[in-house]
């Protein structure tokens, strides 16, 4: 049976080269209609209406957003969508037009679209008080900032409020540098943490890196277990952060920071292991330990509520985001006492960091996720999505590898499974045909040929199912 599948995979992909996927892919010539002779999957029913949209056509803003908006914005979608609603783990187009959101706004929507705790937490502080900054007191700041404490282990008990992921870890560097007196940071190739001047030198992936100063950044090999060059042996990779210090720098650093999933990278959960060995390198080194926990935190992956706890560490800085406020701009950085404490020598000040309605919204958030149980939730789901998956990767010889765990997965396509060759032409291809045919799925790596899987936390095993069997049908036609 697999030889036979591996055959017919063989064959297909002599029949149809990457180079004539992607040429019809860039011209409007219409793909011929592979699309097997059964009907497409159904997507699970949903009690919820649309409102009609009346609104401008996405066309129209298409055209608009060119003229008006930086170029550097990019979209998904030959044809870009048009979302003008949202419910829960759906979204609707402009012709009202269902779809299962796989990837939340970015991992970012982690209750679920417009969920009506949170909408009705930030109404109702909009509606009686929506900014004065933290000149003068206010009570949504505190019981945010304990109840996000509440859920840290150790000494984690301090938390400066920003307004996003790259804010959050430009504080964390800043810091990091106060408290060890030391200027390298090292971090992971592949990784993600941001666009702004500082971030972008934290950043490992060349595509969205500009030619500038990138600040005494040292990237270390990435212990990744599918494409890193010493597989899951994360004491080689540790080795090599131990040499990199020793040879690479002073040999005094001020900090480590990593995701223990990164998500733009490609869904990529490092080795186990290999957290708790670098840490004490780097600590050894002088230098403090962040997690970024903008993807990953908040129950996402199903058996820990931090990223981090997957490999059993406690950071010394951890930074969140994205899902920390289901839509609303909000980040955090929490810490030790001792470490927040080198950022009261000057003034450091954020004018919306820990606004009311933030806070209202972020507290509602915490509430939401204990109170619908969306971790234990995650896990559930996520090891049922999981185990389609790898079944999936039975029958398609294209997909490389299925990881990650809980809500928060990665299915990596190949054109060749020994030699890992990207499969660049065919992932864009699936990619519009899953959006045809109802589901929004991520799409990361630096090649583009990794689907992430990372949708609203109150995603069901019915999603899961319709999300595989979409996806089989979608690769039964390449
Ligand atoms: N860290 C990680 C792990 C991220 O994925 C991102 C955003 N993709 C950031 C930091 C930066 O977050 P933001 O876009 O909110 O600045």
């Amino acid at each position: 049976m697999a030889a036979s599948l591996l055959r017919r995979g063989a064959v297909a992909s002599r029949q149809r080269c990457p180079a004539e996927v992607l040429r019809r892919l860039v011209s409007s010539e219409a793909a011929p209609d592979r699309a097997p002779s059964r009907p497409p999957p159904e997507m699970p029913p949903f009690d919820h209406r649309p409102r009609p949209y009346a609104g401008m056509a996405g066309a129209e803003i298409f055209e608009k957003r060119k003229a008006v908006l930086g170029p550097s914005l990019f979209h998904y979608y030959q044809k870009p969508l048009n979302i003008v609603e949202g419910k829960m783990q759906y979204l609707y187009d402009e012709h009202g037009k269902r779809y299962l959101d796989c990837f939340g706004g970015i991992v970012t929507v982690s209750c679920g679209h417009c969920h009506p705790d949170i909408v009705n937490a930030v109404v109702e502080q909009t509606k009686l008080l929506q900014h004065t900054t933290t000149i003068y007191l206010h009570h949504a700041i505190v019981e945010f900032a304990e109840a996000l404490t509440s859920k840290m282990p150790g000494n984690l008990k301090v938390v400066y409020f920003v307004n996003s992921g790259t804010e959050a870890n430009e504080l964390a560097m800043l810091m990091a540098r106060l408290y060890s007196g030391n200027l390298s940071m090292v971090a992971l190739r592949n990784a993600y943490h941001g666009g702004s001047a500082g971030t972008i030198g934290l950043t490992g992936l060349q595509t969205w890196k500009y030619p500038i100063p990138q600040g005494e950044i040292h990237h270390v090999m990435n212990p990744d277990p599918y494409r890193g060059t010493f597989g899951s042996d994360a004491a080689a990779y540790a080795k090599e952060v131990e040499e990199h210090i020793t040879y690479g720098s002073s040999g005094r650093v001020a900090g480590f920071i990593a995701e223990t999933f990164q998500g733009v990278g490609g869904a990529v959960e490092l080795a186990p292991g290999y957290l708790k060995l670098a840490y004490d390198i780097v600590r050894k080194a002088g230098g403090v330990c962040i997690a970024d926990e903008v993807q990953s935190g908040f129950g996402r992956t199903g058996s820990h509520y931090w990223g981090f706890q997957t490999q059993g560490v406690i950071p010394d800085i951890v930074t969140m985001a994205k899902g920390i406020g289901n839509g609303l701009p909000l980040g955090a950085v929490v810490t030790t006492p001792e470490i927040a404490s080198v950022l009261s020598q000057k003034i450091q000040f954020n004018t919306f960091g820990g606004n009311p309605v933030c806070s209202a919204g972020g507290l509602a958030v915490l509430k939401v996720l204990d109170k619908e149980k969306r971790q234990e939730h995650c896990a559930d789901v996520g090891a049922h999505l999981v185990e389609r998956l790898k079944s999936l990767q039975e029958k398609h010889e294209i997909i490389g590898d299925v990881r990650g765990r809980g809500l928060m997965l990665g299915v990596e396509l190949v054109t060749d499974r020994k030699e890992k060759t990207p499969a660049k032409a065919e992932t864009a291809e699936l990619f519009e045909k899953l959006k045809d045919l109802g589901v929004l799925v991520g799409k990361g790596g630096l090649h583009g040929n990794v689907f992430r899987i990372k949708p609203p936390m109150c995603f069901s095993k019915d999603d899961a199912d319709f999300l595989v069997d979409t996806m089989d049908y979608a690769m039964s036609g390449l």
